[in-house]
């Protein structure tokens, strides 16, 4: 295989949304598996989309997820500029050598003229509707007004657009790596523009350009660009390029959750999870959207999740949980599927929630101990660690772990209203004033201990776990949830559960 260069060629058009983030990532990991460069290309070339502050956040949203770059305007590499804004003076010349080999010509036509065809088109009821081999020749173009109106039309500055010649009736035979053989007509194909007279490439010439200056060898993208691919073909062919053309690769739609269709913004509002790796602030409209990192999603487990979304590991392995490092050395474009892949907000809590679980506690008490400060509470970090390993199987995100422990430091002034409703019975008193007595007389009071001591209470008396420690549980932490109850008294202590429990009897 030739040295592999892929790249990741954004438009900085708004916050970098699901599709684009997998885009990136299977491009990555397809590089890191072959040792090959993963290059992150700047495609602004549609000025009226761009976006302030787009690149950034793509940039900032690559770091996020652990996404490395061998190549790119802020690390470098032999073939920059990698913004083809700054790449503008390149691409003339390509045009310009398209027309001169008859591959492309100058078209003049005002939005009026095109207005026009179009009105014209659609009174005859044509099948075609757009400016290609059927109707090139009725239009003001250099193929029908000749060279020499043509030159005196560029010299008077009047301005054009330089357009690809779409061959007539060929049929085309392309490869997908993912898709297999992918047919196209060219019969139904337009001819696009390529450069406009101010002096800007379409994305088509730059994208191919740039390919082929960067000596791409594969391009990795979504499936949106599949109807691109004759043109692209096309493209190289009419550049003489075809012997260094890259392969090509169109990844899946990521559907919506419910439904059908491809996963949107909306989508995302409707049922409540983000869409966007980070947190985004639209410059034009002032909209926030939360990220998946504020959501409290750990970029390990968003990697994993995103990888999964139209790639599996093949030979029926129903292996889920995947590192960086161990995708590097598995994925393939072949394991990619055709078919779209539905968005799941719920098995991505359950993914976080693996990489959870799966921490340290001393690292997840970095998160406890944060959330905790803003709550004004200061905790240390050996009891933090002790609480996270007490509640973490409970949690999704690391917001969950403060959120679930907040009772051991504040007492609760509330209590569950369905729970009071279930477990509050009228001899639940009694036993309350019963198990303080026990408390009080209890020396040793680790949970261990405790557990001995209420289970013989409990069992010499024959009353039931549940009448017992139910109301308890409710008095000690405003709800019925929790970890082990024992744990939750050893850790309160005597005196606060003690005190706990004689609040919530008259509270409650
Ligand atoms: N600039 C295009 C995009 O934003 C890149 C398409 C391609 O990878 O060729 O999707």
């Amino acid at each position: 295989m030739r040295e592999v260069r892929v790249r990741f060629a954004p438009s900085p058009t708004g916050a970098l949304h699901l599709g684009g983030v997998r885009t990136a990532l299977f491009n990555y990991l397809f590089a890191r598996k072959h040792n090959g460069k993963f290059i992150l290309r700047i495609e602004d070339t549609d000025q009226t989309r761009f976006v302030p502050g787009a690149e950034e956040y793509i940039i900032k949203s690559l770091a996020w997820i652990g996404l490395d770059i061998d190549e790119s305007d802020i690390v470098g590499g032999e073939y920059g500029p990698y913004k083809q804004s700054n790449r503008k003076h390149l691409y003339t010349k390509y045009a310009q050598q398209l027309v001169n080999d008859g591959f492309a010509y100058y078209a003049f036509d005002t939005p009026e003229d095109l207005e026009v065809m179009r009105k014209d088109l659609e009174a005859k009821k044509s099948s075609i509707q757009s400016y290609g081999p059927a109707t090139r020749m009725s239009m003001k173009n250099s193929l029908t007004l000749g060279e020499e109106k043509t030159k005196q039309l560029l010299d008077e500055n009047v301005p054009y657009v330089i357009r690809f010649k779409m061959p007539e009736n060929e049929k085309l035979v392309l490869k997908d790596i993912i898709r297999g053989e992918i047919k196209a007509d060219t019969s139904l194909l337009d001819d696009k523009v390529l450069y406009k007279s101010d002096g800007m490439p379409t994305y088509h010439l730059a994208n191919i350009v740039d390919d082929h200056l960067m000596k791409i060898s594969h391009v990795i993208r979504g499936e949106e660009w599949l109807p691109s691919l004759p043109l692209h073909y096309l493209l190289y062919r009419s550049f003489g390029w075809l012997d260094t053309m890259p392969e090509f690769a169109h990844l899946p739609l990521i559907l919506k959750p419910d439904g059908k269709g491809k996963l949107s913004k909306r989508d995302g509002d409707r049922l409540g999870f983000p869409v966007f790796p980070l947190h985004w602030e639209d410059p034009k409209t002032g909209e926030v959207s939360k990220g998946y990192e504020e959501a409290g999603y750990f970029p390990e487990a968003f990697l994993n999740m995103m990888a999964l979304l139209g790639w599996n590991p093949g030979n029926n392995s129903t292996q889920e949980i995947f590192t960086k490092e161990e995708l590097c050395k598995i994925f393939t474009l072949e394991n990619v599927h055709k078919a779209g892949s539905k968005f799941d907000p719920e098995k991505n809590k359950w993914f976080n929630k693996q990489y959870l679980e799966l921490k340290p506690n001393e690292e997840l008490a970095e998160y406890f101990i944060e959330d905790a400060k803003k709550d004004g509470v200061t905790v240390d970090k050996a009891k933090a660690a002790k609480l996270c390993g007490l509640v973490k199987d409970r949690c999704h995100f690391s917001h969950d772990l403060w959120k679930e422990s907040k009772y051991f430091f504040v007492a609760p002034t509330e209590y569950n209203e369905a729970n009071k409703k279930k477990f509050w019975k009228p001899e639940s008193e009694d036993l309350m004033n019963k198990s303080i007595e026990i408390l009080k007389q209890t020396e040793d009071f680790s949970s261990k201990n405790l557990e001995n001591i209420f289970t013989d209470w409990i069992n010499n008396n024959q009353l039931s776990f549940g009448k017992v420690l139910n109301p308890m549980r409710l008095l000690l932490a405003g709800e019925c949830k929790g970890p082990h109850i024992f744990d939750i008294l050893e850790e309160l202590g005597k005196e606060e559960s003690i005190r706990r429990i004689e609040t919530g009897i008259k509270n409650i």
